[in-house]
């Protein structure tokens, strides 16, 4: 590794990419051999800190066998899609079924695909709407009532549907099941998205604003996926996607409600992608680190500016970065990320 990037440090230009691939140490019998793959991880996460210049460094791990389906991963972090995503370790693991589903038309990888898109009226949710729709799939973007006009703009815009539903309602997954199965014989693509804060320190915190954040950000989550698994709506080779957060991983002052549902959605994903590669479909969640949109818009000055610096890139996110990621997970090809939790954070300094 020395040896191979030393010479070249210096060398990458602007915007440059990086990227080692090496063997999951977990899967690798030699000790000594399983030694020298983790020790690639604190390489990786150290030259990605010092490279600047808007440069990324990732590590892939490539499972044996899954050469193959390592493309998809490949191309996403060596493009400028991946702009925001540095210092990250993904694992490509070997797809399921044996003949995975591949990606044909890179410039279209979606084609085909129907995709539901939940909390995209505006922000994070519309950015992954419109780049699915895009790739080629025919997007169905959800809101709460309120939102309805602003979901219908975007409907429209994308040529997609738009569904007027409030995810924490109890019959939000039944609703959600029938409609997908009744217009569209099941979905391809699930991206959970909707998200609130309502931010206090625990002392001072209120029942509703501890029950609210987990009823939308998590609870509703993981009613839905139980409710499509179970009743087949998933198709086979679906993508699911949740937004975690950066707050899920590190946690942050005001937001123990917030903080315990992305962090939920984190175990929700690595305790749902085996059964997820039985359908077979897969599950991953992107963390956000500072990603400019109304929801940070509302933070105090102070915290807003450091959550915007404080990261490799120095500057915040943009839906855009989010709405990226998850377009690459959501690929047929992407059959080998399953399970996997990728931030999108510019490297942010906090919970690194
Ligand atoms: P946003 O601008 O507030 O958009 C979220 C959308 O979800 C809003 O339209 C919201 O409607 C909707 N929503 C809320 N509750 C809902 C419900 N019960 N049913 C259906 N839709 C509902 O937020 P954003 O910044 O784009 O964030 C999107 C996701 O990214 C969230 O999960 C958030 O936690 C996550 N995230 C964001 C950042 C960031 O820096 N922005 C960082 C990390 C993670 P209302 O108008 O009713 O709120």
């Amino acid at each position: 590794l020395y040896d191979f990037f030393h010479p070249v440090a210096r060398r990458l230009r602007t915007c440059g990419r990086m990227v080692v691939i090496g063997t999951t140490p977990d899967l690798v019998k030699n000790p000594a051999v399983a030694t020298a793959q983790q020790a690639i991880e604190g390489f990786t996460r150290s030259l990605a800190k010092e490279i600047g210049s808007g440069s990324t460094c990732q590590l892939i791990y490539v499972d044996k066998g899954a050469e193959s389906a390592a493309e998809s991963t490949l191309r996403f972090v060596l493009s400028a899609r991946s702009a925001y995503v540095s210092g990250q370790v993904i694992t490509v693991a070997k797809p399921e079924p044996k003949d995975p589903p591949e990606t044909t038309d890179w410039t279209r990888p979606l084609d085909g695909k129907v995709a539901l898109v939940t909390g995209a009226s505006r922000g994070i949710g519309e950015s992954i709407a419109e780049t699915l729709a895009r790739d080629g799939a025919h997007v169905i973007v959800l809101d709460v009532p309120a939102q309805g006009g602003a979901l219908s703009e975007v409907a429209n815009r994308l040529d997609g549907e738009s569904l007027q539903l409030d995810v924490t309602a109890d019959d939000a997954p039944t609703k959600l099941a029938e409609y997908l199965t009744d217009r569209h014989g099941g979905v391809d693509i699930l991206i959970h998205n909707a998200g609130i804060t309502r931010d206090k320190t625990l002392a001072r915190m209120s029942d509703d604003q501890w029950d609210s954040v987990l009823g939308v950000n998590l609870t509703s989550q993981q009613r839905i996926n139980d409710a499509l698994f179970e009743g087949d709506v998933i198709n086979a080779g679906g993508r699911i996607v949740c937004v975690s957060s950066m707050g899920g991983i590190a946690g942050n002052r005001g937001q123990t409600n917030y903080g315990a549902s992305k962090a939920g959605i984190i175990g929700m994903v690595r305790a749902f992608a085996p059964v997820a590669k039985g359908t077979p479909a897969t599950i991953n969640a992107v963390a956000p680190g500072f990603i400019a949109t109304d929801m940070t818009q509302k933070m105090p000055l102070v915290v807003k500016e450091a959550g915007r610096r404080m990261n490799s890139m120095n500057q915040a996110g943009t839906p855009k970065d989010v709405a990226e990621t998850i377009a690459w997970m959501a690929q047929p090809g992407s059959g080998g990320v399953n399970g996997q939790v990728v931030r999108v954070c510019g490297q942010s300094l906090i919970g690194a």
